[in-house]
């Protein structure tokens, strides 16, 4: 039986997402969307779908099994919470929440509840080549790992409104994120170095360069550069004892033509991560249909938005700036980032 889906915002991912939903991936059925904006939402709506005035009165209904949450970050909290209370397995885009206290809320009532219902969006996790990148470690081939390069680039931001904190407070949380993925660790602390500005953002700080400090020692050098210009530009590079490992690029067409011989870059996420997001929600449709979840935890979302804020800190001190976790409920698995599934 197929597992009925109410789906929270239909702004740019959350329609990717029932497009994934209806017309790609087995077992789920968009039965109910809601979003701010009641005419996006009718017209995001898959044919039967029930539009609802109010994520509570979605996140009630008997006709809706599960949640996906694509709604802007400040409104996960309430709309997470009010999921756990009702029992339903719920994936949640990233960021799971904005603020630290918020995370702990999360936690304390799925804690409280006692069982996952939270699958955070990090999508990176399942893409088949940081998949790879991770089994090499793991397999300890190379000896430990020591430095890990993690590069993030955007060719632009929405002008106006991305601001110079959302390198640090909306971006970074993928790169943390995988690096406790692929590392099997936790992040220390943070520093954060300010390079010439690029001239391409107006006021905006453009780009960053981030130090994670992982409790076993490896440093994380994270470049995060949002208006790059030529495309969207994902690179990893893990530097162990005796190798190196390292995304590979990614195959595409090679173009021969007058201007010389080329292969396209993606142009954003979307199309870098296509496979990864049906991945995702592949692995997700099939743990929330047996009433949990796997892959990316609350205890993630918390890990990265602590990043984020130790990062803004960081800007502000020009120093290192330490990171403090509670102790990790027994929900969340004894390893530092268990893995995907
Ligand atoms: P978006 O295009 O602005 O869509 C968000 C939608 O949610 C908008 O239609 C918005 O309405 C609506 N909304 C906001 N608050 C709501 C609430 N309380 N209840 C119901 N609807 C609400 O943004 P987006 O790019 O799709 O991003 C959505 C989320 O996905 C964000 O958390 C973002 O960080 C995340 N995201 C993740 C990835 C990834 O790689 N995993 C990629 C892109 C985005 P209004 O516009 O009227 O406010």
């Amino acid at each position: 039986m197929a597992l009925n889906v109410g789906v929270i915002g239909t702004g740019m991912i959350g329609q990717d997402h029932i497009r994934r939903l209806t017309r790609v991936l087995a077992g789920a059925t968009v039965t109910a969307v809601t979003d701010i904006d009641r005419d996006r939402a009718g017209s995001a709506a898959p044919e039967g779908a029930e539009v609802f005035d109010t994520p509570q009165n979605l996140i009630r209904s008997d006709n809706v099994d599960a949640v996906v949450i694509c709604s802007w970050g400040p409104a996960h909290e309430e709309q997470l919470l009010d999921c756990i209370a009702a029992g339903k397995p719920v994936f949640c885009e990233k960021p799971l929440v904005t603020s630290e206290a918020a995370a702990l809320r999360v936690i304390e009532a799925e804690v409280a509840y006692g069982r996952r219902l939270v699958q955070v969006g990090f999508m990176r996790r399942f893409d088949a080549d940081y998949r790879r990148l991770k089994a090499v470690i793991d397999r300890g081939m190379l000896g430990a790992p020591l430095m890990y390069k993690s590069v993030h680039r955007n060719a632009s931001v929405p002008e106006g409104l991305y601001t110079s904190d959302m390198p640090l407070n909306d971006t970074l949380v993928h790169d943390a994120d995988i690096s406790r993925w692929l590392l099997s660790d936790e992040i220390r602390g943070v520093e954060v170095r300010l390079p010439r500005r690029s001239t391409r953002g107006g006021e905006l700080r453009d780009p960053t360069i981030v130090l994670l400090h992982m409790t076993s020692g490896v440093i994380v050098d994270v470049e995060i550069s949002v208006n790059i210009a030529y495309g969207y530009d994902i690179r990893g590079e893990v530097s162990c004892e005796m190798g190196i490992a390292a995304l590979p690029n990614r195959p595409a067409t090679v173009i021969t033509d007058a201007h010389g011989i080329r292969q396209a870059i993606p142009e954003d996420w979307r199309e870098r991560f296509i496979e990864a997001y049906d991945q995702e929600f592949r692995e997700w449709i099939v743990a929330a249909g047996n009433g949990t979840a796997t892959g990316p935890s609350t205890w993630d979302g918390y890990a990265a938005t602590l990043t984020g804020d130790a990062a803004l800190r960081a800007v502000a001190s020009g120093g290192f700036e330490a990171i403090s976790m509670i102790d990790k409920p027994d929900l969340y698995g004894a390893a530092a980032a268990s893995a995907a599934a």
